[in-house]
């Protein structure tokens, strides 16, 4: 689609997703001087979700898991809104914003030229207490992850007070390594009588992974003593799980880990949505619907052909896209993102343990933790430039 909007001044960067640490570190070797770059995200850091396991794990401290972005976002010569995204005009060209982490003078609207959006999928609180009640007072929420981060301590206190029994709810990649964490974490800090749970909701462990890494987690489950459900959690009150078979397990610490939703505010913006909500994009990461607006990562669905929505995705994102927004700022030819059919899929089991597959093949080990520490490492550090 050719872009119908010369002379982009005002571009505005929703989120500072893995896509979007990209494009600002592409921005600080080589911004044009007439691109005026405004991003706008809740927090002054990016917190890099593949490390949260190993953080409540206890490998990790919080700081290793976080990309700092003011000086990324000073080296990009781009300003910096601490605001939340809360609703989008496509056709005025504009964004609607609530401020965020206490900050004040945050205008409550942003036009722009030229939108990019990387702000991840969400866990939309009234449609979990529609489905779920009692789930979103009650349940530790792993998104926004900042949240669940600043959140897992008080897990830690409580089990030092009570004992714990702890309900994962989700048993997709997160809920499993979170699962597996929080074992391992509570266990080697003495607490041999805390319980652990996983609700699948009703399906298979790891339903997206091949047959033969979900018999490796069911073994691995076995061997932590972790009781495996394959119920769907229909309520969540203080103490207890509500199970759809009319079943209730006690429990004190329920982690809720399903699957995430579009955000809410995509609704109305006038942009083409996937049936699920997400912005649909095309082979250029560009909206089917406004030339003028781009997305990657979680918060979008490719049009001609969809992936899995994770990380590694988001990560591949950042390159094309950077690339597309400065061929469309200077209106020149967009170049199609091929993502990879198959990814390296990496799943820790605990610090010190993780799956590696790719495609049908699978294998398990030290060593595959000691590559996912490698990689994620490498990625915080990647953008992580010291204070100036
Ligand atoms: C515990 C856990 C572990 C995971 N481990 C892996 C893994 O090992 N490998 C893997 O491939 N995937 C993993 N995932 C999935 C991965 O986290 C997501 O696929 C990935 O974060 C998507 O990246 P993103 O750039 O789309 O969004 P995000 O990384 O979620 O970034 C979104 C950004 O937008 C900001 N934002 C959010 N809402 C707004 C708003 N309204 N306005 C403005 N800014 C906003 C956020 O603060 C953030 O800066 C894991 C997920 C979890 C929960």
């Amino acid at each position: 689609m050719p872009m119908q909007n010369p002379g982009i001044k005002k571009l505005v960067l929703l989120g500072a997703g893995h896509a979007h640490v990209h494009v600002l570190s592409r921005l600080a070797q080589n911004r044009p001087a007439d691109l005026d770059v405004t991003v706008v995200t809740p927090y002054p850091f990016q917190t890099y979700s593949g490390m949260t396991p190993g953080l409540v794990a206890g490998r990790y401290e919080t700081a290793e898991c976080q990309i700092p972005l003011e000086p990324l976002v000073k080296a990009a010569g781009a300003k910096w809104v601490q605001a939340r995204c809360t609703g989008l005009d496509a056709n005025e060209q504009l964004v609607r914003l609530a401020a965020a982490g206490g900050a004040k003078q945050v205008p409550a609207e942003l036009p722009y030229h030229l939108l990019s959006i990387d702000t991840g999928a969400v866990i939309d609180r009234q449609r979990l207490e529609a489905e779920m009640p009692g789930a979103a007072a009650r349940a530790l929420i792993v998104r926004p992850i900042e949240a669940f981060a600043a959140l897992w301590p008080q897990v830690l206190g409580l089990a030092e007070k009570n004992p714990v029994s702890v309900a994962i709810i989700g048993a997709g990649a997160a809920g499993l390594e979170l699962l597996f964490a929080a074992e391992q974490r509570l266990r080697q800090a003495g607490h041999a009588s805390a319980r652990f749970t996983l609700i699948t909701g009703g399906g298979e462990v790891a339903t997206n992974y091949p047959k033969g890494v979900q018999a490796r987690v069911r073994r691995l489950l076995k061997r932590r003593n972790i009781t495996v459900l394959r119920e769907t959690c229909v309520g969540v009150s203080s103490d207890a799980l509500l199970l759809g078979s009319g079943a209730t397990l006690a429990c004190n610490v329920p982690i809720l880990a399903i699957g995430t939703h579009a955000p809410p505010w995509l609704q109305g913006s006038g942009l083409a949505l996937s049936a699920a909500g997400h912005v649909l994009v095309n082979a250029f990461q560009q909206s089917t619907s406004h030339a003028n607006v781009f997305a990657a990562g979680d918060v979008a669905t490719r049009a001609d052909s969809e992936h899995p929505k994770s990380g590694v995705y988001a990560v591949r994102a950042g390159p094309p896209l950077a690339r597309n927004l400065l061929a469309a700022h200077e209106t020149q030819a967009l170049k199609a993102h091929h993502p990879p059919k198959h990814t390296l899929n990496l799943l820790s089991c605990g610090a010190g343990h993780a799956i590696a597959s790719y495609g049908p093949l699978h294998l398990e080990g030290a060593w595959a933790w000691r590559w996912k520490d490698r990689i994620d490492r490498a990625f915080v550090a990647k953008y992580a430039l010291p204070a100036a």
